[in-house]
């Protein structure tokens, strides 16, 4: 892979060299055969350079009362955006568990029926995801008690949030013991959700594996610099995520893997390696007058 980015840079450099004409001595201002033959091939490469598109931050509808489109319809729209995968990451705290969704059932399900509306979303997604040749993994964006606060985790599986229930009350610190104990070393990591969105505060980097330090939700401020100035600063790992919750955050932000990947143990062995992700980043955000509205709320919060 290292070889592939190290060929590409220098496909770049090549290409912005014949773009300013520095080849123009050797082979004229009209271009020499092999110039041209270079730079198909140079086109090529580019165009070769491997690299498998997955959105690391979605919410579906089903799931998510901020959610505004099914889990299958999301698959379809990654599928058609030229994604390889999606993590589903729905909400999970404690208001979901025991108002949103319940406000008359929740005092008689049981943590197992709960989650199984929890997983309505991801279900909905994997089904079509397999239909249409998208990876789809779970994976939760969980917020504790007290807290406003979002943290991504990858790693988890439906039989963990079955049988470790209200992980919402834990607390930031005693979920990643928690994690440690039931799943092991290196087999989750928790990364802190736009950290700088104006109501959340940074966390203790000792409890974190990583920051989210591109979030391309276009209503929210996400105040991204910072979060990247705050990883950087603490040698944290770095995503990218879309956040999306309706079209128009379709496949704003994302990773680019250097492989394939179908299965949450790929995941994290790749999100480990850092050093070989590619960081999916949308330029300005498109006019939204609710992100206008958000941000003038978000500062009275
Ligand atoms: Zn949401
Ligand atoms: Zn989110």
């Amino acid at each position: 892979m290292n070889l592939m980015k190290n060929q590409d840079t220098l496909v770049e450099e090549y290409s912005g060299a014949f773009a300013r004409g520095a080849f123009n001595g050797v082979w004229g201002r009209a271009g020499h055969p092999e110039q041209r033959k270079f730079q198909r091939g140079a086109d090529m490469m580019r165009k070769s350079t491997p690299g498998y598109k997955y959105e690391l931050h979605l919410h579906t509808g089903e799931t998510s009362t901020c959610g505004r489109i099914k889990g299958a319809e999301v698959a379809g729209l990654y599928k058609a955006a030229g994604y390889d995968g999606i993590v589903v990451t729905d909400h999970y705290h404690r208001g979901y568990f025991e108002k949103n969704f319940y406000s008359r059932q929740a005092k008689q399900a049981t943590w197992s029926e709960k989650i199984d509306k929890y997983l309505s979303g991801y279900k909905g997604a994997l089904e079509a995801g397999k239909r249409l040749g998208l990876t789809v993994l779970l994976g939760m964006e969980i917020r504790f008690d007290g807290s406003s606060n979002d943290y991504l985790v990858y790693g988890v599986d439906e039989a963990f949030l079955r049988e470790n229930p209200e992980l919402y009350s834990l607390g930031l610190s005693n979920f990643r013991r928690c994690l440690q104990e039931k799943l092991g070393d290196g087999q989750f990591l928790i990364y802190q959700a736009h950290p700088f969105r104006p109501g959340a505060i940074p966390a203790n980097p000792a409890d974190l594996d990583g920051v989210e330090v591109y979030n391309g939700n276009p209503r929210h401020n996400s105040r991204n610099h910072l979060a990247l100035h705050f990883a950087q600063k603490n040698r944290l790992k770095q995503i990218s995520g879309s956040d999306f919750h309706r079209r128009v955050d379709l496949a704003r932000g994302g990773m680019i893997f250097p492989e394939k990947v179908t299965t949450n143990r790929q995941l994290l062995q790749l999100l480990q390696e850092q050093q070989q992700l590619e960081l999916i980043r949308t330029a300005g955000a498109p006019l939204s007058f609710l992100r206008l509205l958000t941000g003038i709320a978000d500062r009275f919060k």
